[in-house]
């Protein structure tokens, strides 16, 4: 009798893993004797670890995702300080972060200077849609160009062109920091219009919408590249001066009124809401 059971548990294992059920192999037993104890029938054992089974996989899914979408770091809305960028919106970057708009296919758009919190931002709906399931991938333009540019010369452009057009968001930070080729624009703006209405696109630029034919080259590929970027698109400008900049300012300017006082500021604590007003 009980050879008769290790060999069906035995078989039953083989048969697991010839399905490709790893969690209910691992899992089975150890449930079974559960729901023996718990004189759970038939159909609930099998719900349990069925349940058990999916649940593994969405988080492998998602461990996956987030590997595939290369986040330099990640960010999030909770810990960008809404107070100290007033021109980004709260409320609408919440909403943004619910990724309707990747259903829409529609795209973001987020214009200012260097270290104002538009890659952090661009991270942290990315990472929400990655959370959500959305096939999603960060990457910096002048990497893309690169990859684009290299692709070309191997011939290697179109699968690299079909991995771009599988995704539901692209994110491209840092539009326009560096300017691109004529060979270089031309294919990156190919990307930006094979993903015009298929695939949501998350940009972030430092530069404001005159100097973008200097970066693009021509003015026929800016305004057509322009024209399809910010269709259905919502721009966000996150204007003012560099955070760490503003925080570092607030901490020089707690560290003078302490000194004044003779008190002790914390001159770690992040940067307060409003401005000082000394
Ligand atoms: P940008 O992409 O505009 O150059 P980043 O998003 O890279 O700026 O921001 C620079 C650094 O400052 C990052 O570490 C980012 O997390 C942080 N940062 C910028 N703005 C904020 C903010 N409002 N709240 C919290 N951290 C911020
Ligand atoms: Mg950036």
């Amino acid at each position: 009798m009980i050879k008769l059971e290790t060999k069906s548990v035995v078989l039953l294992h083989h048969h697991l893993k010839a399905l490709r059920l790893p969690t209910i192999g691992a899992e089975c037993e150890k449930v079974a004797k559960q729901a023996a104890a718990d004189n759970a029938d038939h159909l609930a054992y099998l719900l349990q670890l069925s349940e058990l089974e999916l649940l593994e996989r969405e988080r492998k899914a998602a461990e996956r995702r987030l590997k595939a979408a290369r986040f330099p770091t990640l960010k999030s809305l909770d810990s960008f300080d809404f107070a100290a960028r007033p021109s980004v919106n709260k409320v609408m970057m919440a909403e943004l972060e619910r990724c309707e708009f990747i259903d829409r296919r529609e795209n973001v758009l987020f214009v200012g200077n260097p270290g104002t919190g538009k890659t952090h931002l661009a991270i942290s709906l990315a990472a929400a849609a990655c959370a959500k399931g959305y096939r999603t991938r960060f990457i910096r333009v002048t990497e893309l160009v690169t990859a684009l540019i290299e692709a070309r010369d191997e011939r290697g452009l179109h699968g690299l062109k079909t991995r771009l057009a599988k995704l539901d968001l692209l994110v491209l930070d840092e539009l326009g920091y560096v300017p691109a080729s004529k060979i270089g624009a031309e294919l990156l703006f190919d990307v930006i219009s094979t993903a015009y209405e298929r695939t949501s696109l998350v940009v972030t630029t430092n530069l404001p919408f005159e100097s973008w034919t200097e970066v693009l080259g021509s003015e026929r590929l800016t305004g057509a590249t322009l024209d399809r970027l910010t269709h259905r698109c919502q721009i966000i400008e996150t204007k003012g001066e560099s955070y760490r900049l503003q925080d570092a300012k607030a901490r020089v300017r707690r560290g003078k009124a302490s000194g004044s006082d003779g008190g002790q500021d914390g001159a770690s604590r992040p940067l307060e809401g409003g401005t000082a007003k000394g």
